[in-house]
């Protein structure tokens, strides 16, 4: 089950949850989203439902639901 939620369509591609993600399981997607930005995904497997990425976004993009 998911532990987390993203609102892709709100991602920049900062890169900031990324670096802070202790698990590194945060990539970047090829497919662009419709603002123009190339979006995270999160390997779910590896997620830790730490909450760091919740708290570095700027955008809103991650509901933690764990
Ligand atoms: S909740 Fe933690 S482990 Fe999961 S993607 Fe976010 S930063 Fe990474
Ligand atoms: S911090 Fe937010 S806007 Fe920046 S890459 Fe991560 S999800 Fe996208």
């Amino acid at each position: 089950m998911a532990k987390i939620m993203t609102k892709t369509d709100r991602c920049k591609g900062c890169g900031l949850c990324a670096a802070h993600c202790p698990k590194k399981c945060i990539t970047f997607t090829d497919t662009m989203n419709s603002a123009g930005y190339y979006p995270i995904k999160v390997e779910e497997s590896k997620c830790i439902a730490c909450g760091s990425c919740y708290t570095m976004c700027p955008d809103g993009v991650y509901e933690i639901l764990a």
